[in-house]
């Protein structure tokens, strides 16, 4: 494969900076870089190289596929009693005029919608509210499965979680295991953030902590469940914060085994209480990819979500590690809009979604939330031929 070709090349390289070369090497032998190796990959890996080392990674597990599903949004309002300071779709109750509030039939009529189109799954998430509880997702759960029983449901992070089960007075092992009794089928990523207090607090005081988020997921890993991981990052966070958040992950995922996917999400700065801090360039969003590829050996997919890094960006992280860019979505989540994506109404078909694919030379496969394929697209050919939006990049190819 080039990419092992590419990796050769580049350990036999005499100008290497002897820390980067010693990693290198690592990642060769597929052992485990360690903290203060993670920390140097961001202070001292460039682009190119990181690119190298993350391919490398990516070919070996997944050779050219990449990874897509077809699922639809529920977001159930966008009010919240928290207040992230780096929000930009959640209104605090007392603008509860500028927000939405959906009642249950509202959300199965979403679920029906969609009755006569092959989605596998439905992804459930939003702000936290005193009346979405216990009783009130349990049967929507149940309600969900009842209608459309193998629609995969995946829905609600720990911030959710841990605030329903505090006002239900359950234990994560009770709840979880009621949201699993009720039709929980896996758990999405979100609600990290930067699990280190010293930026936690300061970006998202009064929600759940990092070290919450980890026990709720592992509760959940511990009934045979599987579930995502984020973290938000280019913001005040430092590289070694970064570093932390994934070591941590780390460490859970060597326990349990139930993460499927790390997603790294972006900070963008439209319409939110830390507007005035600058978005980190592309080229830190492709530097991060690869990190996060090389850092979590034991996690299987890295995604990017195409529809907040834009297409074009998404279609680059190809090359640096990521093999996974999420769905169709259909429209149905406003928030990466609300952030200030590049996609405002993001909606892409299945033959959009594999055409994106084809034009920088992978592999797309269909899969369902738990990485079974649904249909494999490698022989799929466009009616109409794709325009020259090939993105070569030097070095790496
Ligand atoms: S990030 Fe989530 S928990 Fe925080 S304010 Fe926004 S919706 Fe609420």
């Amino acid at each position: 494969m080039n990419s092992a070709n590419d990796l050769t090349i580049l350990i036999s390289d005499k100008n290497l900076d002897p820390q980067l070369k010693t990693i290198a090497l690592k990642v060769q032998a597929s052992e485990r870089i360690s903290f203060d190796e993670g920390v140097a990959l961001y202070e001292k890996g460039e682009l190119a190289y990181l690119g190298v080392l993350a391919n490398f990674i990516r070919e070996q597990r997944h050779g050219n596929k990449t990874y897509f599903n077809r699922n639809f949004h529920i977001e159930p309002t966008n009010l919240c009693v928290y207040d992230c300071k780096f929000c930009s779709y959640s209104r605090l109750i007392k603008q509860r005029s500028e927000g939405w509030e959906l009642t249950m039939e509202e959300m199965l009529n979403i679920v029906r919608k969609y009755d006569d189109q092959p989605v596998t799954e439905v992804h459930i998430v939003g702000g936290v509210l005193p009346q979405y509880d216990m009783a009130f997702y349990t049967e929507l759960f149940r309600k969900i499965h009842e209608h459309r029983p193998e629609l995969h449901v995946k829905a609600l992070t720990p911030v959710e979680y841990h605030y329903i089960f505090k006002k239900a007075k359950v234990d994560y092992a009770t709840g979880m295991r009621l949201m699993k009794e009720a039709g929980l089928e896996s758990m999405p990523g979100g609600g990290a953030e930067i699990f280190h207090p010293e930026v936690r607090e300061q970006i998202a005081k009064d929600k759940c902590t990092g070290e919450q988020w980890l026990q709720i997921h592992e509760e959940w890993h511990k009934l045979g469940q599987r579930s995502n991981a984020t973290i938000l990052y280019g913001h005040i966070e430092q590289f070694w914060h970064r570093v932390d958040h994934m070591e941590q992950l780390r460490q859970l995922q060597d326990k349990t085994g139930g993460f499927q996917t790390f997603i790294p999400l972006k900070f963008r700065n439209q319409d939110n209480q830390m507007s005035h801090i600058k978005e980190v360039s592309v080229i830190e969003d492709l530097r991060n990819y690869a990190i996060s590829r090389i850092y979590l050996d034991n996690f299987d997919h890295i995604k990017a979500y195409w529809a907040m890094i834009s297409r074009s960006t998404a279609q680059l992280a190809l090359n640096f590690g990521v093999d996974d860019i999420d769905g169709t979505l259909d429209d149905t989540t406003k928030i990466y809009s609300m952030a200030g994506a590049e996609e405002q109404n993001p909606a892409m078909s299945t033959a959009e979604l594999v055409e994106l694919i084809k034009q920088v030379g992978r592999h797309p496969v269909e899969r369902d939330t738990l990485y079974n394929v649904v249909t494999d697209y490698s022989n799929y050919q466009p009616e109409e031929k794709p325009g020259a939006r090939f993105y070569k990049l030097p070095v790496l190819n």
